[in-house]
C-alpha cells in the first residue's frame, strides 16, 4: 500500500511546518488553512480513520486530544478554538490517516458546512 501524505511527513520525506512533536504524535500547520491558525495533529502510529479505531487505541486517542489542548495553549488561543475530526466520505475526510484539525484565531460559525 502506498504511503499517505501524512506518513511521508512523519518520515520526513516531504516538508511540513511542525509545531509540536512527541513520541506518539506530530502536529504541523495545514497547507490550506481555513482559519488564521489551522494545525493538524496526527498519531505517529497510523490509524486510517476514527471509524476504524479500536478499543486498544483509546489511550492514543486521548493523547491526541491532550496534544491539541497543549498546542492551543502554546499558540495562545486564549479565546477558544475548534477541534474537528472529519471521518469518511460524508465527513469530508480526504487523507486516510487519522488527524485532528485545530482551528482558531477567528470566530467559528455553527452549523459547520
Ligand atoms: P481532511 O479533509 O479532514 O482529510 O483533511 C486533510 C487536510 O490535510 C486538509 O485540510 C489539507 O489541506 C491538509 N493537507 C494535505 N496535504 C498537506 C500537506 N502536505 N501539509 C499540510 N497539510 C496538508
Amino acid at each position: 500500500m502506498s504511503k499517505t501524505i501524512f506518513q511521508k511527513i512523519i518520515d520526513r520525506e516531504i516538508p511540513a511546518k511542525i509545531v509540536y512533536e512527541d513520541e506518539q504524535c506530530l502536529a504541523f500547520h495545514d497547507v490550506a488553512p481555513q482559519a488564521p491558525i489551522h494545525v493538524l495533529v496526527i498519531p505517529k502510529r497510523p490509524i486510517p480513520s476514527l471509524a476504524v479505531s479500536q478499543a486498544g487505541d483509546t489511550s492514543l486517542l486521548g493523547h491526541l486530544l491532550w496534544a491539541v489542548k497543549e498546542i492551543a495553549v502554546r499558540l495562545q488561543l486564549d479565546k477558544g478554538y475548534r477541534v474537528v475530526v472529519n471521518c469518511g466520505p460524508d465527513g469530508g475526510q480526504s487523507v486516510d490517516h487519522l488527524h485532528l484539525h485545530l482551528l482558531g484565531g477567528r470566530q467559528m460559525a455553527w452549523p459547520p458546512g
